[in-house]
């Protein structure tokens, strides 16, 4: 069991006020808020110890490596990944997935099949386009149904001998679906193509251990599980890091440089050019061991209570409808009323206090696929409670009185 009313004097932000009104922060699916235990770790960084890593001899320098480096194996030992330099630091998932977009572009060529799911975010679709554009591959996409679930019998039927790579995320952040990954990975892997899992959803709720599910790349950004903006994590499997050639080149990725060659460092500092986000990484690296000390086990729980209390108090207003209503979701409920563009009610949400996500939410083709110009979107965290869910409800019964 949680205890929530502990676990928001954690959180400073909650206790500020919006246009004059307790702040009701229901927009953690775009970014999560900070704990105290993670700002006091950035504080402490800046205030004693900052400095470059891995060069300098003196003792700030050390003591910033050896926290730095701590907290990768944090990052490891909570993905469960086989070894600590599977975990590269990125600057959060678009730069992860990136990364191995651009890694792929040396390894694909014309005739070769990308498949993506038709609920992605613009950050898992548009790098596969450019490595298209760059390859000559083409890119194949898995359909979803009305529930906002994908249809996996047409994943079976797209899977073929030149099936190179699947992307998909493992939670939507438009809708809260949570997709069958395992299922995907198993089937990729039949046809010996790689998969990315785009984490940024899920890490927040779920636990990943990318040794079970035998992903190759996994994904994710601190900024959606208590941490900072600016930095994130690709998992990758040793074998397939060693494989992908180096993103971006400069200091630190090096073993060797003249101007004949060049050689490059082992993993992870092979993807790891020029002065990281090291405060970002420490802070990351705090943020986990916060997220683990209420346990992910209490957190699914109490998200889940709090998506079906929203749920069903959304329902009984007449004109809502709930988009995405697939049976495995998590605490994300996107939504319109009637004929009323979703960017008015966030408008006056927000006069009353209530911080909510309007527009595409960067899944253009999901809005498509229900043809809306965007939706309302309430997501919640493990600090957000039902009081706040009441407040949301009325003060949006009145949004609706004024809209109409
Ligand atoms: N994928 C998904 C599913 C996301 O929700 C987000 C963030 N909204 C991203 C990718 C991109 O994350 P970031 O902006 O932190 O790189």
């Amino acid at each position: 069991m949680l205890d929530v009313q502990n676990i928001r004097k954690d959180f400073p932000i909650l206790n500020r006020t919006v246009n004059g009104k307790p702040l009701i922060y229901f927009d953690n699916a775009a970014t999560s808020q900070t704990p105290q235990q993670v700002i006091d770790v950035i504080v402490d960084y800046y205030t004693n110890y900052n400095a470059n890593i891995h060069r300098g001899v003196h003792s700030l320098s050390q003591e910033a490596t050896d926290a730095y480096e701590q907290a990768r194996v944090k990052i490891q030992k909570h993905f469960n990944a086989k070894h600590s330099h599977e975990i590269i630091y990125t600057s959060g998932t678009t730069h992860g997935i990136n990364l191995v977009a651009n890694g792929f572009s040396s390894l694909l060529k014309k005739g070769d099949e990308i498949i993506v799911s038709a609920l992605e975010h613009h950050s898992n679709i548009v790098p596969w386009q450019m490595l298209c554009e760059r390859t000559g591959a083409s890119l194949k996409v898995i359909p979803m149904n009305e529930n906002g679930e994908l249809i996996l019998s047409e994943f079976d039927a797209l899977l073929n001998d030149n099936t190179k790579l699947v992307f998909v995320n493992h939670i939507s952040n438009a809708l809260g679906t949570i997709n069958p990954i395992e299922y995907i990975i198993e089937k990729a892997h039949q046809f010996g193509a790689a998969v990315l899992v785009d984490g940024a959803q899920s890490c927040p709720h779920i636990k990943p251990d990318v040794q079970a599910l035998d992903v190759d790349f996994y994904v994710c950004s601190a900024h959606k599980l208590c941490g900072p903006t600016g930095v994130g994590t690709l998992y990758g499997k040793e074998a397939w890091l060693n494989k992908l050639p180096p993103y971006q080149g400069g200091g630190e990725m090096i073993a060797e440089v003249s101007f004949e060659k060049t050689t490059y460092a082992a993993l992870p500092h092979k993807f790891e050019a020029g002065t990281p986000n090291i405060c970002g990484g420490i802070a990351f690296g705090a943020a986990i061991d916060y997220m683990n000390n209420i346990g992910f086990d209490n957190i699914a729980q109490y998200e889940h209570d709090l998506l079906e209390y929203g749920t069903e108090q959304l329902l009984k207003i007449e004109g809502v409808k709930i988009y995405g209503t697939a049976k495995e979701k998590t605490s994300v409920i996107s939504f319109n009323v009637g004929n009323i563009h979703p960017y008015d009610i966030g408008t006056i949400l927000d006069k009353m206090g209530i911080a909510v996500r309007t527009g595409h939410h960067c899944a253009q083709p999901i809005m498509d696929f229900y043809n809306i110009p965007g939706t309302v979107r309430a997501s919640f965290m493990f600090y957000n409670t039902k009081a706040e869910i009441d407040s949301f409800i009325s003060a949006l019964k009145k949004a609706i009185m004024m809209l109409s």
